[in-house]
């Protein structure tokens, strides 16, 4: 096999600056107004034809990850394939994991998404960034995001999105720490907390302060309605975001369903110290200073 005939996709993390969650409904979903942005912490999903489905996982967590038919690149993959003729009967998938495994960071529907376009890309199939969308949707409601990247805005299940307006770098730390959540686990205590749900309009405090480039304003209106039901399934997290906020970051939030923890910083000198305070605290396994937005799932040419 010749290295062209790999197809290499590279795929951003997600940090939901607003998680508005309204009341389960009768499907089992939940409506949603969220505001993700895409940070440079990259999964990396690589394809080439075979003639059957095999699927190879390396790097962070891999343990964690199911191999098989529910694995959500094999799912994306399958997708495609019962709806278009493709070049092969099947794929060799080798997925790169750098982002946490049931984290709350997306890297499964992340992986979805870079399959989708990794497909499109090998086989030809031409489509647009809408037929890409209405896929993704079908698997996940985070995958449309991987796909646009940037800060964007979710409505539905999450899985409508709309590029937001905003100017400036955001400098973050993120803390990981041991085990993962589930999110429907998650999902399960918020409607026993909340069993009306609240609101799910993104406030538009936080619109404004995306629009005028002002992280401290942004950090006042940072909104997780997942927070409280993830602190209740892990009260450990609650000491990481006092240890975040005494080194000095203007905010933390649970990232998505968690257990990362993730610190909005005034600048990299701030990140610097928050990150170097939190590599001593307890129960965390791993810092990471990241920035964003980034774009979205992005075809890697060697050569380019
Ligand atoms: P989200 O923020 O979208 O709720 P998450 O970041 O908390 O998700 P993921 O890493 O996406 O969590 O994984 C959630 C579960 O999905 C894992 O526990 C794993 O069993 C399953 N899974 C399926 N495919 C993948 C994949 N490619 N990578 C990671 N997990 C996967």
């Amino acid at each position: 096999m010749t290295t062209s005939a790999v197809v290499r996709v590279r795929v951003p993390a997600k940090i939901n600056l607003a998680l508005c969650v309204g009341p389960r409904a009768d499907d089992g979903f939940h409506p949603l107004g969220t505001v993700f942005e895409a940070v440079n912490l990259f999964d990396e999903v690589l394809l080439w034809p075979a003639d059957e489905v095999n699927l190879n996982i390396v790097g962070e967590g891999v343990d964690a990850v199911p191999v098989g038919p529910e694995n959500l690149a094999t799912k994306a993959f399958a997708l495609l394939a019962a709806r278009y003729t493709l070049p092969a009967p099947g794929v060799h998938l080798e997925i790169r994991k750098s982002i946490p495994v049931a984290g709350g960071m997306a890297g499964g529907s992340a992986d979805a998404a870079a399959t989708l376009l990794a497909v499109n890309e090998w086989a030809g199939l031409g489509m647009d960034a809408e037929e890409l969308r209405s896929h993704a949707a079908e698997l996940g409601s985070d995958v449309p995001f991987a796909l646009l990247g940037g800060v964007a805005l979710g409505t539905g299940r999450g899985d409508h999105v709309m590029p937001i307006m905003q100017r400036g770098h955001h400098h973050w730390v993120l803390a990981f720490s041991e085990g993962g959540l589930s999110t429907p686990a998650v999902y399960g205590r918020f409607d026993e907390l909340v069993p009306d749900g609240r609101d799910v309009d993104v406030p538009d405090a936080m619109i404004d302060a995306l629009a005028a480039g002002d992280v401290e304003h942004l950090a006042s209106t940072l909104r997780n309605d997942l927070q409280e039901a993830a602190l209740d399934l892990r009260p450990d997290l609650q000491k990481i975001l006092d240890a975040g906020q005494r080194a000095g970051a203007l905010a933390g939030i649970v990232s998505g369903s968690g257990p990362t923890c993730a610190f909005l910083c005034r600048n990299e000198d701030a990140a610097v110290r928050v990150s170097a305070a939190l590599v001593a605290e307890p129960g965390i396994v791993g810092v990471r200073r990241v920035h964003g937005p980034v774009p979205g799932a992005k075809i890697i040419r060697e050569h380019a």
